[in-house]
């Protein structure tokens, strides 16, 4: 029998459980407390009997994250992490450090089946699904790797994070818990690469995150070159999702622009895609594009990217070039783990 995932159970779900184990409600809470804090081992529960640690052990795996590799950015501290998941397969996170405090960058998934041509994470496929603890796992590990407290927190990791939507609520609800991390929503951003029924669905929970939308490119012909998703939800129903989750949340959307050379680099790109976010409350994050091994896209050159700005903020468009942080370890998600594929 698979053993029970308890690290992801919120707290009417543990009290069923411990309901159907005979034991009190307070054991549930004090179990849930102790698991919103990170504990990898069912003996660090001190306040629990001996018995009740046994039983919870026979029937439940508290599922953690082991470090394989770590790297630091000698430039800026940035720290990315390789984990090992308990069946062994891997997932990468990065730590990054702002003036405003630590921010963790999580994967949700084991590879990723969107397939975008200009990421590594998607190369070979969805492996799996992680679950809610193994997300907390990853935030938990990297906290206290470091010795930090970490303030947010980013599903922008491996993974579409909107494949993996129940999970992914679940963890929402977990790491903001007071009795754990209690990590504020406003310090939360889940990003999408447009998966326009999760976008639907998410609205309906209101929640005051910030929704990151990887748009890529202002029309369809050319994000459907590079983002196969866009062949199910083009760029104008994924606009009007956005448009509808702004109404209801009254929150501003992030628009990630990955430049590519010779892609989507184009003053015409630049006037298309201000056009298109006419209206909408939104902010436009642009990043030079990570070359990866496996394909050949580039980033243009700085006055290039300095220029695509410009001409968004010259027809009305607000938006920032990402910094880039632990340039030197390769600090975007998915290519580690590949790496370490090759090594094994
Ligand atoms: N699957 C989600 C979240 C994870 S990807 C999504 O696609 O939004 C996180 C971000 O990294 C996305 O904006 C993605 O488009 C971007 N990204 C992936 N590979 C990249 C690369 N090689 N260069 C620049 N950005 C990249
Ligand atoms: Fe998946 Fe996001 Fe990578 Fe696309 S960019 S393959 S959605 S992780």
């Amino acid at each position: 029998m698979e053993k029970l995932d308890i690290a992801s159970m919120t707290l009417p779900e543990l009290e069923t459980l411990f309901a159907g184990l005979g034991q009190p409600k307070f054991r549930a809470k004090q179990t849930y407390k102790w698991l919103r804090c990170g504990v990898t081992d069912f003996d660090q529960m001190t306040d629990l009997p001996l018995t009740l640690r046994d039983t919870l052990r026979e029937r439940a795996l508290i599922r953690g994250v082991r470090i394989v590799r770590r790297l630091v950015s000698k430039i800026d501290g940035t720290v990315k992490y390789l984990y090992a998941l308990h069946d062994g397969e891997t997932v990468e996170s990065v730590l990054m450090h702002y003036e405003h405090g630590y921010t963790v960058c999580i994967s949700t998934q084991v590879g990723c089946r969107m397939g975008c041509s200009f990421c590594a994470s998607g190369i070979d496929g969805l492996k799996r699904n992680l679950t809610a603890s193994e997300m907390l796992a990853q935030v938990f590990t990297a906290g206290q790797d470091n010795d930090i407290r970490v303030s947010n927190v980013v599903l922008m990791g491996m993974g579409e994070p909107l494949d993996n939507f129940e999970n992914s609520l679940r963890f929402l609800q977990l790491v903001t818990a007071e009795e754990g991390l209690h990590i504020g929503m406003r310090h939360i951003s889940l990003s999408t690469s447009g998966v326009v029924t999760g976008i639907q669905r998410l609205k309906e929970y209101n929640l005051p995150i910030t929704l990151s939308v990887s748009l890529h490119a202002p029309n369809d012909t050319i994000r459907s070159s590079i983002m196969p998703v866009n062949r199910k939800w083009g760029v104008e129903p994924l606009l009007s999702a956005c448009k509808e989750y702004q109404s209801v949340t009254t929150r501003r959307i992030s628009f990630e622009y990955a430049l590519i050379d010779g892609v989507n680099d184009s003053d015409d790109c630049a006037f298309e895609l201000a056009h298109r976010l006419k209206g909408l409350l939104c902010h436009v994050n642009l990043i030079p594009a990570n070359p990866v091994n496996e394909n050949s896209f580039q980033k243009p050159d700085h006055k290039k990217i300095l220029h695509f700005q410009a001409l968004l903020a010259a027809n009305g468009i607000n938006a920032t070039i990402r910094r880039t942080l632990g340039a030197d370890i390769n600090a975007s998600c998915g290519q580690l783990r590949r790496h370490a594929e090759r090594l094994v």
